[in-house]
């Protein structure tokens, strides 16, 4: 069954605009599940994110969604989640901020470690092993929240040190994944955009671990959509490593604490 949970829309300022359009591309390409998961709205208080929803445009994200959830039911199921980082001093507020709206599920995706302001930002190289240990930490720590219904491009950081390090760390990040339940995407637009990620050490890493493995478009145009031939090379690359591959997701809603 042909399914994807990762999609933006023009909230994020990097993306094309259309939620409908991306769910009729997603009919036309034969998609029977289409979630959308645009970059959430951190609850900062002193700083504007360029590069997602501010907290006052969730509501017509949300409702956007929920009407076309309902005028293609029976069609093609439309899910509402996010795609979120994980700031520990931030985490309580963000579930706080997301609270009043029927959402179904976050994924985590660390782009940045600490803050997004003056934090690290998770693709530009390193070669320091303290800086790939401190990315493990964060998402390990993110992953035992039970809040992530999913760990979209976890091989985001872009590490540039030695093989081995490398895969010691990512082995550890794999058996928390798989220790807490959640399925590793195996992100479509750096495969097909070649980017640092998919990277093809981490995934046999995964597939010594035993993780499951979803794939994801993570979608910021419709037409990024009607790419088969992407789909096939990365089922026959995880089909390769023997990676155990799932369709769908089980969606965990987080609620925030009283
Ligand atoms: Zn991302
Ligand atoms: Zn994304």
């Amino acid at each position: 069954m042909k399914t994807n949970y990762h999609a933006h829309t023009h909230r994020c300022n990097h993306a094309e605009t259309g939620e409908r359009r991306y769910i009729e591309a997603a009919l036309k390409e034969g998609f029977k599940i289409f979630g959308f998961a645009d970059h959430v709205p951190q609850p900062y208080t002193d700083f504007r994110s360029g590069m997602r929803m501010q907290p006052e445009e969730t509501a017509d994200y949300v409702n956007t969604l929920c009407a076309l959830k309902e005028e293609y039911r029976g069609e093609i199921d439309v899910h509402i989640g996010f795609e979120a980082e994980y700031f520990p001093a931030l985490f309580d507020d963000l579930l706080r901020l997301l609270e009043p709206y029927p959402y179904e599920y976050l994924m985590l995706g660390q782009h940045f470690l600490d803050h997004e302001r003056g934090g690290t930002y998770v693709a530009v190289p390193c070669a320091e092993e303290a800086g790939l240990a401190h990315y493990v930490d964060q998402c390990a720590e993110a992953l035992n929240t039970g809040a992530f219904s999913c760990f979209v491009h976890p091989d985001i950081f872009r590490f540039t040190g030695e093989e081995a390090v490398y895969r010691a760390q990512m082995r550890r990040l794999c058996r928390e994944a798989k220790g807490c339940g959640v399925p590793l995407e195996y992100n479509l637009l750096g495969l097909g955009t070649h980017r640092h990620y998919p990277n093809p050490i981490f995934w046999e890493e995964a597939a010594a671990v035993g993780n499951k493995v979803i794939l994801g478009w993570d979608a910021h145009a419709p037409s990024w959509l009607e790419q088969p031939q992407l789909e096939a090379s990365a089922v026959s690359f995880l089909d390769s490593l023997g990676l155990r591959r799932i369709e769908t997701l089980t969606l965990v809603r987080p609620r925030a604490k009283a």
